[in-house]
């Protein structure tokens, strides 16, 4: 969302579009646009029944990411979420966003990794503003706020809250606790932008924001979509690259996209959620399959938590590709079943 994103970003998304292009030279080319949104550029390539018609669907797939990024970004003064993040401790409407994404969490049964309560946990390590490693009390007094959001539904619409008494977590102050879906908006407004292509007759697209891309059908040419994954200590290097053919979505988290060192140690922006400190034992993870953005998004991030041996077993488990780079280099992957067709092999294999 507004978290500043860094050059590795761009990078991928040029990347992502590049490999995909190749092999279609034959074919009417796709229309493409690039804009700067979700804190970082989005580029929708898409094949539709005339240049005209895809120029306005693209149009329609920004403007269902802008609605996701009104929704969710906390970290502007005029969203929904930032709305609710000022009176926490009373019991407000969740935006329908917000309510997928829980609901997504659950469905994928990740809540012990995926939280998205860590808005006050983030805000203390300043990524964005004075890096600094967050003392002991401090760290515990935010984190007990996490564990206290509950929601409750009602016919039409769902509800939730903070409950905390301490006034040092005031929603004013320092410590203030609050929502952050910055974990899965891109993926949910990848899926909201795929959708909206579809609804205006597009065949074909992909829809990349660098960090999760997702595919819509296939390409005129029947030649499979080709993301390319960067390596993480070296992010002008494509290390391996993901293929497949018609719906499908990919997610890379790392802790390199926001992080700082003090004393040796890198602090980076994915927190395990038990103890809200940065979640140690990789340097990246990327998640694809037939899966929704928003899945992917998700799953990236906890997989991130959970470390290689949960991460594996869960895509064992669940069927999806995995590609890992441990914290000493060390690159294990696993692919889906065949039948899923979607694969991530190292780039010196192709
Ligand atoms: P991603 O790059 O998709 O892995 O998302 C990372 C962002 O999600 C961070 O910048 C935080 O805003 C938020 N975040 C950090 N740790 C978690 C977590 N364990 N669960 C959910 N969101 C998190
Ligand atoms: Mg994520």
């Amino acid at each position: 969302m507004t978290v500043p994103r860094t050059r590795a970003f761009a990078w991928l998304v040029a990347a992502a579009v590049a490999v995909s292009a190749t092999g279609c030279a034959a074919q009417q080319p796709p229309v493409r646009e690039s804009r700067p949104v979700l804190g970082t550029i989005v580029t929708v390539e898409a094949y539709g029944p005339d240049a005209s018609s895809t120029r306005r669907a693209i149009e329609a797939a920004f403007d269902a990411i802008t609605g996701v990024e009104h929704a969710l970004d906390a970290y502007s003064p005029t969203s929904t979420i930032a709305a609710f993040n000022a009176d926490p401790y009373h019991e407000q409407p969740l935006p329908a966003e917000a309510v997928e994404i829980l609901d997504a969490v659950e469905q994928l049964g990740v809540s012990d990794a995926f939280s998205p309560t860590l808005l006050s946990v983030v805000r203390l390590y300043g990524f964005d503003s004075t890096p600094s490693v967050p003392p002991e009390d401090d760290l515990a007094l935010a984190l007990a706020a996490t564990r206290t959001f509950s929601r409750t539904t009602s016919s039409t619409a769902a509800f939730g809250r903070l409950r905390v008494s301490d006034p040092r977590l005031d929603p004013g102050g320092r410590l203030a606790p609050g929502l952050d879906f910055g974990g899965a908006a891109k993926g949910l407004a990848l899926d909201r932008a795929r959708e909206a292509l579809r609804a205006r007759g597009v065949r074909a697209a992909i829809v990349t924001a660098g960090s999760t891309t997702v595919t819509l059908g296939t390409k005129p040419d029947g030649s499979p979509w080709r993301i390319g994954i960067e390596h993480p200590r070296d992010t002008a290097t494509v290390m391996a690259i993901a293929e497949w053919t018609g719906d499908g979505a990919l997610s890379t988290s790392g802790d390199y996209q926001q992080f700082f060192e003090r004393d040796g140690v890198r602090y980076h922006h994915i927190l395990d959620p038990r103890t809200g400190v940065t979640a140690r034992g990789l340097q990246s993870l990327t998640v694809a399959g037939r899966i929704s953005g928003l899945e992917s998004d998700v799953l990236s991030t906890a997989l991130f938590v959970r470390g290689q041996e949960g991460a594996l077993a869960y895509a064992r488990e669940r069927s999806v590709s995995i590609w890992l780079v441990d914290s000493s280099g060390r690159v294990r992957s696993s692919n889906a079943a065949s039948e899923a067709g979607v694969t991530v092999r190292a780039a010196e294999d192709r």
